[in-house]
């Protein structure tokens, strides 16, 4: 009894708002994504300047513990995409007279054995009793497994440590860098069950914490094929579309469509947000804002991070891998021309450095972020960097960038795990994707791969469910009357797009002031 297709608007097109399009195709309906920016792709949005050089909202890179993001690409056909890296793991020794690493190497054996040969035969950040205390605490989460993992929500990765007799050292040396690398905040806020989210998919899959890299712009090299493949099935993408309101049928508080910048009106069967909580939480109608899954949003909110690119004269001593930096400023880093194919040069080096807890230098001017970020990598790189770019010897900087992200994923702190929206909201025609959603990753991009396809399997399922009320309904009639003819087909809205003036006096209501905030790019 299957419905023909259903107009689907999605707001959002950044990967969570590109999987729900892709997934709603594959189950034979019609997206429309509207997309503020000029380009797709949100969080994992990139820029080419008129060097050709690229900036990126954000260093990614995909783990093997993300199953869904591993389809997308096999479905895509552009699994070659991904540039997987040797299975380690690499934590920078900041302060040394050279530069040093301390590696954690998973040898090719089942996890979590693997795991277990990595930190043992590691010398170089924990002593044996604290790999004792910290492998004892850890039993529990590999036993039981994610329903371990959910109760541990309630406490930081601080408290949690300390609970155990953990020694205050193992947070230092290693779960600050995995905290701010993770949830771009300290072990001090930082939820536990967010690092033993990760820790469990390490501990249960044998390539689990193995990374791979793009091979360059994120937008070109995964948003393009995901939108010739949406398309080719017969969605439709629409940039420069910021979603200005929702407007609500009086009669029932559902979806009455989109008003778009320009007052033009978008209408579908259903509607799926793939906004950033921040965004949705300002358009939510004021009908709905009692309704706790909405009011309970309220708790979810974007935290800021700093995405820097750092061109030097020449090639310096990195890896190929990603790096945790162990240092106060920056989270994780790695020499894009060597780990990325699509940004690959010989001659000089490019650091991407993400710097988490952003907040304290949101306010700075990227000259200052700079001078701050090399103070941090003199550190790290003893023999090759020196802050003071005057003395001779040294690298120096040709160029940088430094992308700013005031609200980027939700604050992963204790307590908010409740107030993640379910895929299906109580608004018949409304759902709800993002990596902020209810899924069982973290915010991520494998948790919006994820959120998308949940969310369009909900509308798929609510789409079903309600043609074979329907087909009841009209069976029952015509039990009564047998000259009505039976259909399964629901009656099917068109995409309507038209100027606000025509929509219902009852839905006109003032535009919102409130726009979508881009991440904006400073080159100097
Ligand atoms: C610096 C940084 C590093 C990261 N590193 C990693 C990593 O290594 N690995 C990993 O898995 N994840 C990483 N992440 C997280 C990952 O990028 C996100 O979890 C994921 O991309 C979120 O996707 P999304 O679709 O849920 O949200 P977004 O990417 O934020 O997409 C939302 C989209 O909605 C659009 N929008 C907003 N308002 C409106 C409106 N009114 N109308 C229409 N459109 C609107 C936005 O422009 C945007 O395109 C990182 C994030 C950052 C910021």
């Amino acid at each position: 009894d299957k419905a023909g297709p259903a107009k689907v608007v999605v707001m959002g097109g950044g990967l969570s708002g590109l999987s729900t399009a892709k997934h709603l195709v594959d189950a034979g309906h019609e997206p429309i994504v509207l997309e503020a920016r000029s380009l797709l792709g949100g969080k994992i949005a990139a820029w080419t300047d008129e060097d050709g050089d690229v900036s990126e909202t954000g260093l990614h890179v995909f783990f093997g513990a993300y199953p869904n993001a591993m389809t997308l690409f096999e479905n895509l056909g552009v699994s070659d995409r991904l540039q997987w890296k040797p299975h380690q793991m690499l934590f920078a020794k900041p302060g040394r007279p050279t530069r040093e690493f301390a590696v954690f190497d998973f040898p090719n054996i089942p996890a979590p054995l693997n795991a277990g040969v990595a930190i043992l035969s590691c010398a170089d950040m924990l002593t044996w009793p604290e790999k004792l205390q910290l492998g004892l605490g850890l039993i529990p989460a590999y036993l039981f497994g994610q329903s371990y993992v959910e109760k541990q929500e309630g406490v930081t990765v601080q408290e949690w440590m300390e609970e155990r007799g953990i020694p205050q050292r193992v947070t230092d040396e290693v779960f600050l860098a995995m905290s701010k690398a993770l949830g771009f905040i300290g072990p001090k806020k930082l939820s536990m069950q967010c690092v033993l989210i990760a820790l469990n998919r390490f501990l249960q899959e044998t390539s689990g914490s193995r990374i791979a890299f793009l091979d360059g712009n994120p937008t070109e090299r995964l948003c393009e094929p995901l939108k010739e493949y949406i398309e080719q099935r017969g969605g439709t993408l629409r940039t420069d579309c910021p979603v200005e309101k929702i407007l609500v049928n009086p009669s029932d508080n559902t979806v009455a469509g989109l008003l778009l910048a320009g007052n033009e009106v978008v209408s579908g069967d259903y509607y799926v947000n793939a906004m950033p909580v921040d965004g949705l939480k300002r358009l939510v109608p004021p009908e709905w804002k009692e309704l706790p899954y909405f009011s309970n949003l309220q708790k979810l909110r974007g935290i800021p991070v700093m995405n820097l690119h750092v061109w030097f004269d020449r090639k310096l001593s990195t890896v190929d891998n990603l790096i945790f930096s162990r240092s106060p400023l920056l989270s994780v880093y790695a020499d894009m021309s060597e780990a990325c194919n699509g940004y690959a040069d010989s001659e000089r080096s490019m650091l991407e450095l993400v710097l988490a807890p952003a907040a304290p230098y949101m306010q700075k001017t990227d000259e200052e972020i700079l001078q701050i970020t090399l103070q941090e990598l003199e550190q790290l790189f003893p023999q090759e960097i020196r802050a003071d770019q005057e003395i001779d010897g040294y690298a120096k900087v040709v160029k940088f960038t430094c992308v700013r992200t005031p609200t980027s994923v939700y604050e992963t702190v204790p307590g908010v795990d409740d107030a993640r929206p379910l895929q299906q909201s109580p608004i018949d025609n409304f759902f709800c994707a993002g990596d902020f959603s209810r899924q069982k990753y973290l915010a991520s991009m494998e948790g919006a791969i994820l959120s998308g396809k949940l969310a369009a399997t909900a509308v798929s399922d609510f789409d079903l469910a309600t043609a074979s009320a329907r087909s009841a309904n009209q069976l029952s009639e015509r039990a009564r009357d047998p000259k009505i003819a039976v259909t399964s087909t629901p009656d099917r809205t068109m995409f309507i797009t038209k100027p606000a003036s025509s929509i219902p006096k009852e839905v006109e209501e003032e535009l919102t002031s409130q726009k979508p905030e881009p991440a904006a790019a400073t080159t100097v």
